[in-house]
């Protein structure tokens, strides 16, 4: 099998297959071929932080997205630079169709660049990576065009790759590469789902205008957040502060709401019996049915409010109910009229 020129840059790290994966993407239909953009990302994520690894992003894109792979087919990771050229992860077969642009995944290739780069900056090690990537990928035949991720349809609301990939192309100073000038683009007021969204991708990671998971569910009710259609429309821009209360409408009590939420926490060996009813109610009335509500916190409770956070909060699934699981479930129960 010929390698690619791409494949013999000495600071190219295979890590096709070695991250963690629930099966695999398919094929694209013609192949290598059928590639003609490569698409340009950074990961949102500041370098500086702890989960800005490659582990991290493809236990986020699997775990918690459910999606077969990692997004990217190549990571470029500023953090790990070797004779002056930041490292280059492969993470996904060219050939195959990853999850990075929604509809245009069968035509895109997903390289990202580890860092936020609304405040981090490339530096000269990264620099020399993306210029030695770009070079072997046209060497290769490989796409046609480079455009950023909010380049490509349905995404120009997005901030990524927010860098100038062009002027990575050929400057070596990072001091001579300004972020972008991208005017802030207005979120759309209604979005079409893509291939791999959910509401925590659309919401919470892209996190645009303090629209949150819980003005996602409120404003779409009839929206089942676990079972997104590619193409069904939501509304996003105009959800805003739809579950946030204004100043000027006071809170509820919560004993006026229809399902009172107990606060503190509960979780497996709690005693407060009157509180587990009222999170079991909850629960079965949002449809993450507990069974009996028994005051009892076993098994099917646990396990309900498991599922409950691996949609709405993912970063935190534990079966313990508290103060994050309580305000999430209390939008749910909003956005059903409870
Ligand atoms: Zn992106």
């Amino acid at each position: 099998m010929n390698m690619y020129a791409f494949q013999k840059l000495p600071q190219l790290v295979d890590k096709r297959g070695k991250l963690v994966h629930k099966g695999s993407y398919s094929k694209r239909k013609n192949g290598v071929n059928s590639i003609t953009t490569r698409v340009w990302h950074h990961s949102l994520t500041k370098l500086s932080a702890g989960g800005s690894k490659i582990e991290s992003f493809a236990d986020f894109h699997v775990r918690t997205n459910g999606w077969p792979e990692i997004a990217y087919h190549l990571i470029i990771n500023p953090k790990h630079v070797v004779d002056g050229k930041a490292t280059i992860y492969y993470c996904v077969d060219i050939a195959k169709r990853s999850y990075h642009v929604g509809n245009s995944n069968t035509i895109g290739l997903g390289i990202c660049v580890i860092g936020d780069y609304r405040t981090d900056k490339l530096d000269t090690p990264t620099l020399k990576s993306i210029q030695d990537l770009h070079a072997a990928l046209i060497k290769d035949g490989i796409g046609k065009y480079d455009k950023a991720h909010n380049e490509m349809p349905g995404y120009s609301w997005k901030d990524c790759c927010v860098y100038s990939y062009q002027k990575a192309f050929k400057e070596t100073l990072a001091d001579n590469l300004p972020v972008k000038g991208t005017e802030p683009t207005e979120v759309p007021g209604l979005y079409t789902i893509q291939e791999g969204d959910t509401f925590w991708s659309i919401a919470l990671k892209e996190k645009k205008d303090g629209i949150t998971v819980e003005d996602l569910i409120a404003a779409n009710p009839d929206v089942k957040p676990t079972e997104l259609k590619v193409g069904q429309t939501i509304k996003l821009g105009a959800a805003k502060n739809t579950y946030t209360p204004t100043p000027e409408t006071p809170k509820k009590e919560q004993s006026a709401y229809k399902y009172p939420l107990p606060s503190g926490v509960l979780k497996t060996g709690s005693t407060d019996k009157a509180a587990i009813k009222q999170l079991q109610n909850a629960l079965n009335a949002v449809n993450f049915k507990c069974g009996t509500a028994d005051g009892i916190y076993g098994a099917k409770t646990k396990d309900a409010v498991t599922r409950f956070q691996k949609v709405y909060s993912p970063y935190e699934v534990d079966g313990t109910y508290g103060p994050n699981t309580k305000s999430k479930l209390q939008a749910v129960l909003k956005s059903k009229g409870y």
